[in-house]
């Protein structure tokens, strides 16, 4: 038979503890022992021992049994195997009793604002192409990082850490503060330990203590095609450490997709203007539009107006979720020459004497709305003379 240690004597009280000191020396049982922060052997069995002896003395009815007859008096009454349990799930028994205060980011839903590491940031500028195919990047970055010696102890590897004395070893202490009639009251990490609960008998020599370091950090990115600008990439885990923390926060990249010389994004669209000459309006041709992936022919009927739009299916950009392209929106730009030669002058001229301004529509409506705005114009004006 497994001799059992006293639930008393493993949470260090008396035997006629309150509840409300049977939960504080828990609390700082399963701090001293959390196999994140106490790499010692036995600490993980010592952990898992401290929350056995707290679910019986936490418990009035358990804690009866247990006062009447020992370790005997348990059985048969429902018990956690916490031997067989994981940390998480050891946390998650107790996860309403703690609400993750004092554990900070190593228990399941763990809050304390310190423990989750430090989020940092990175801007990451692609182009156009870049959008269509996807694109691979390696970011070379400095982060304060664990320190390499210590692995973030912040002890000399092989010698020990002390609970904190200022703290208790809680990493938190409550700040008081008065302002005139009124007394507030702050939960600050603890100045001493940083936080930590914890202080090292002799500091790292590489880190002077602090456990962490800049280090280089090389990290392969996959920016997914169809990304737009603005959109980040989170990489979990890939930030810093809290200076109390035992986890990284996470590395956000951010997007930024630079402007095209002559293409615009409308989503996964892309618009573009292509001049043509009014003669190519008028008559009709064949031109090469440029696309992101070459250029494609296109054919302009004759008769074309200025600012006419043709759609080329599937050369715009991937949708990010489905992968299927848009469109390219050409939008045809009439130029007029800035400079005729005598003949194409004269060739004009010609054209012109056999043009009737009456049978194009659209001129007309424009020359009578010009008409129109004319009139109103002097008549306002005469108005207010
Ligand atoms: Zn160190
Ligand atoms: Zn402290």
């Amino acid at each position: 038979m497994s001799s059992k240690r006293d639930y008393y004597e493993v949470l260090g009280v008396n035997r006629s503890a309150a509840p409300d000191e049977i939960k504080r020396a828990y609390r700082q049982a399963a701090l001293k022992y959390h196999p994140d922060r106490n790499k010692d052997e036995g600490a993980e069995e010592r952990f898992k021992e401290a929350a056995e002896a707290y679910e019986v003395l936490a418990d009035p009815e358990k804690r009866n049994r247990y006062d009447r007859y020992g370790h005997q008096g348990l059985n048969g009454v429902g018990m956690h195997d916490f031997s067989g349990m994981g940390v998480e799930d050891i946390f998650s028994v107790f996860s309403d009793l703690f609400g993750g205060d004092i554990f900070g980011g190593m228990g399941r839903g763990g809050r304390r604002r310190s423990d989750r590491g430090i989020d940092i940031q990175t801007v990451i500028e692609i182009d156009l192409k870049g959008v269509l195919t996807g694109v691979e990047k390696t970011l070379r970055f400095e982060r304060n990082d664990f320190c390499e010696r210590c692995g973030g102890q912040g002890n000399e590897p092989g010698t020990q850490r002390r609970n904190c004395s200022t703290c208790g070893g809680y990493g938190q202490v409550e700040q008081q503060q008065s302002m005139g009639f009124f007394v507030s009251r702050q939960v600050i990490d603890c100045p001493h330990c940083q936080g930590r609960g914890s202080i090292p008998d002799r500091a790292c020599k590489q880190c002077d203590g602090s456990g962490r370091a800049s280090r280089e950090r090389v990290v392969d990115v996959k920016v997914p095609a169809g990304v737009h600008d603005g959109q980040s990439i989170r990489l979990r885990g890939e930030g810093e450490p809290s200076h109390s923390g035992t986890n990284r926060g996470d590395l956000r990249c951010v997007i930024r997709v630079r402007e095209h010389e002559f293409f615009q994004r409308d989503g996964d669209h892309l618009v573009c203007a292509y001049p043509i000459s009014f003669t190519q309006a008028a008559l009709g041709a064949q031109v090469d539009v440029p696309t992101l992936s070459g250029s494609v022919p296109l054919k302009i009927p004759p008769g074309t107006q200025h600012g006419a739009i043709f759609q080329l299916p599937d050369k715009g950009l991937p949708n990010l979720r489905s992968g299927r392209r848009g469109q390219q929106i050409v939008q045809a730009l009439i130029e007029i020459p800035k400079k005729l030669t005598r003949e194409q002058e004269e060739l004009l001229r010609k054209f012109a004497a056999t043009e009737d301004k009456h049978v194009l529509p659209e001129s007309k409506g424009f020359f009578e709305r010009v008409k129109e705005y004319l009139t109103r114009e002097t008549t306002t004006k005469e108005d207010e003379e």
